[in-house]
């Protein structure tokens, strides 16, 4: 397989943690590809399918009536085994058989490792399109599903507040994010949060502990502490304990979890997925071969895919201050 090939079959498949607006990526893909008269493989469960064979062919009905559904329709997963070069030597292999000239993966940080190995080793045309609600991947400001992940914890958050308000309680809501504490802040700005904990931060006691009794003196009679899953999730709970030890203040814990992965995806997500399924495509046609399609300033962008294959924590930390400094 040589990489300036004529681009007449493509493959695509979704890895890692799946994210609301993958659905309108794998359309987008799938319809632009059709357009051009390029046959479209969709891989199941990520790089584990592909080492298992499971492909399906993809027509422009087969990913009709999806642009709104969250998840994944070619199913996602996490395969260990990829990291290994002999699997991904079997992976090629299963490729070549099957006459595919390029393959578009959509996933994070890993998935793109796992795709720039099989450029590299075995010369095998890739492009990532970054897809995770945690915002955590160098090289781009915007990864499909974040904003999903975000509406989805605003609106639980707002719920929440009504029944702290009516009982008089301090929240610790714990939301998703891993290391990244992109989700965290953004909800605690939208929220009006009285405190935000991000991901590596020390969490200093004696400052939340003086904003809620500054808060009860003029009245206030609940809080909303929004915390970054960090490393450990659950970490809240250890966080209400000290702060009941320390302080006598009594907290309630709510961690959001998985429903901010799902549901149907924002007009962001869908329109920044659309978008870049499309450049994926158009990118292969001019010969590019090693790449993600990033957001950089608002706009969609083509760049080389070593950009984009660390962590990178996007949150916009110079915005900190503004849920404290709005919440007093
Ligand atoms: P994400 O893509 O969301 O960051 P993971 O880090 O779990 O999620 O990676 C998804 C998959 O990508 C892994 O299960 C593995 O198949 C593949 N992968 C991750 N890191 C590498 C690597 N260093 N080399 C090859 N494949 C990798």
């Amino acid at each position: 397989m040589t990489k300036k090939k004529q681009i007449k079959t493509i493959a695509l498949l979704t890895s890692g943690g799946d994210s609301p607006g993958m659905n309108c990526v794998i359309r987008s893909i799938t319809r632009t590809a059709i357009g051009q008269g390029i046959k479209v493989y969709g891989i199941q469960r990520g790089y584990a399918g592909l080492l298992n064979n499971q492909f399906v062919e993809l027509n422009a009905s087969s990913v009709g009536n999806i642009i709104q559904r969250g998840g994944t329709i070619l199913h996602s997963s996490r395969c260990p085994e990829f990291k290994e070069k002999h699997n991904r030597e079997k992976a090629a292999q299963i490729l070549d058989d099957r006459g595919v000239d390029a393959l578009i993966v959509i996933g994070g940080d890993g998935s793109f490792k796992g795709a720039l190995a099989l450029e590299q080793e075995q010369n095998i045309p890739v492009i990532g399109i970054p897809g995770t609600i945690d915002n955590d991947i160098s090289g781009t400001e915007y990864t499909i599903g974040f904003d999903t992940a975000v509406q989805t914890a605003i609106e639980a958050v707002d719920k929440i507040r009504d029944t702290a308000a009516s009982n008089d309680r301090t929240f610790l809501i714990e939301v998703m994010g891993a290391n990244s504490s992109s989700i965290a802040l953004k909800v605690g700005v939208c929220t009006g949060a009285e405190n935000v904990l991000l991901s590596h931060q020390k969490v200093d006691y004696e400052k939340i502990a003086n904003a809620i009794r500054r808060g009860e003196r003029r009245g206030k009679n609940s809080s909303i502490i929004i915390v970054a899953e960090g490393p450990k999730p659950g970490r809240s709970y250890d966080i209400s304990h000290v702060l009941e030890d320390l302080h006598h203040i009594s907290s309630r814990v709510c961690i959001l979890g998985h429903i901010q992965r799902g549901g149907s995806p924002t007009a962001n997500d869908r329109f920044y997925g659309s978008l870049m399924g499309q450049m994926s495509i158009q990118a292969l046609l001019k010969g590019k071969h090693r790449h993600a399609i990033v957001v950089r300033n608002d706009h969609a962008e083509c760049v080389p895919l070593t950009d984009c294959s660390e962590k990178s924590d996007h949150a916009m930390k110079e915005f900190v201050g503004i849920a404290e400094e709005l919440s007093i």
